[in-house]
């Protein structure tokens, strides 16, 4: 495995590669790796010739009075699981190396608009404008073929694939399922910070999304009583918890959905334990009629046309 921590190195490496006709997957993340990271690392290894795993905390998706400094870190850790899981080039780059000017000189951000105004945009403003920024900014340093973002962070998913399309990226990208504990809890960096009774509460929110299947399994199609729901289980089942929202958005326009929901949504949930702050997602479409649940890969006749390499 390869580290690399500056852009110019990075751009280099790959130019080298693209010479040798050879793809590349990436997967960017903060760190602290676990098996949701390793999965995207997996799913990228299927499909490409070399791996890039990107490792950095990007301040500019941290709000006032939120983690960044106390987001958890461990590099040497974090090296030896991506050697072990097959990295080709694991790229760590620094905040000035992203940031030249600082994150407070950055002067030009990548708005993705309305499709951030609600669930996680609406509780954490300007969160979407730092992680679309350093997207485009890792898109244009490591060139990559295809992109491996997990569904656990489903807006951001759909923020991503809308800025590939818009901003004519030859990217293709790929969601990749939420791995979870055997309880249900979504795997993620920020579990470390719970007690033993909230880690055990913690369930309820991937409870609370088991609950909005059954409904809509049993044909519910009402957003507010699903929403409704929701709220009734993780009161019950995690009273330790901060319910932030509990909500259904369109999926192509991330627009609250009120009414039935007829279309593929994301069904979302926030809540806080002291100030850990976990979420979790299930999207829902519906095939004649019936409800199927998770993110589908688009079709090849929809890649086609894209300038995606095989
Ligand atoms: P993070 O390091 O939390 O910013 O996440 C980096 C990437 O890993 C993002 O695409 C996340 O959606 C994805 N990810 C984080 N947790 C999980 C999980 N439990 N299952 C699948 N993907 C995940």
């Amino acid at each position: 495995m390869q580290e690399i921590d500056s852009p110019a190195a990075m751009r280099a490496y790959v130019a080298s590669a693209r010479c040798q006709a050879k793809s590349i997957g990436f997967v960017a993340t903060m760190g602290y790796l676990h098996r949701g990271h390793l999965a995207l690392i997996e799913a990228a290894k299927q499909e490409n010739t070399i791996v890039v795993l990107s490792i950095f905390v990007n301040p500019t998706q941290f709000g006032a009075g939120e983690d960044f400094d106390r987001y958890p870190r461990d590099s040497d850790r974090d090296r030896a699981l991506a050697r072990d899981s097959g990295v080709s080039v694991l790229f760590m780059p620094s905040t000035h190396g992203l940031y030249p000017n600082g994150s407070g000189g950055q002067r030009v951000w990548v708005d993705a608009g309305t499709l951030t105004h609600h669930l996680e945009g609406a509780w954490r403003p300007g969160h979407f404008l730092g992680v679309a920024t350093v997207v485009t900014k890792l898109f244009n340093i490591v060139q990559p073929d295809r992109a491996y973002f997990g569904q656990k962070d489903a807006q951001q998913a759909r923020v991503v694939t809308q800025l590939v399309r818009d901003l004519a990226f030859p990217i293709e990208v790929k969601i990749q399922p939420t791995a979870r504990d055997d309880d249900g809890l979504a795997l993620s960096s920020r579990n470390i910070y719970l007690t033993p009774e909230e880690r055990k509460q913690a369930s309820g929110l991937a409870r609370a999304l088991a609950c909005a299947r059954t409904l809509l399994s049993d044909g519910e199609r009402d957003a507010q009583s699903i929403e409704q729901a929701m709220r009734c289980v993780l009161v019950e089942v995690a009273p330790l918890a901060t319910i932030e929202y509990v909500g259904v958005a369109d999926w192509e326009s991330m627009h609250p959905v009120t009414g039935p929901i007829a279309r593929d949504a994301l069904i979302a949930v926030a809540a806080r334990f002291r100030s850990t702050r976990l979420i979790d997602n299930e999207i829902v479409r519906f095939v004649d009629g019936a409800p199927q649940y998770g993110w589908q890969t688009p079709s090849t006749s929809e890649l086609q046309g894209k300038g995606i390499r095989a």
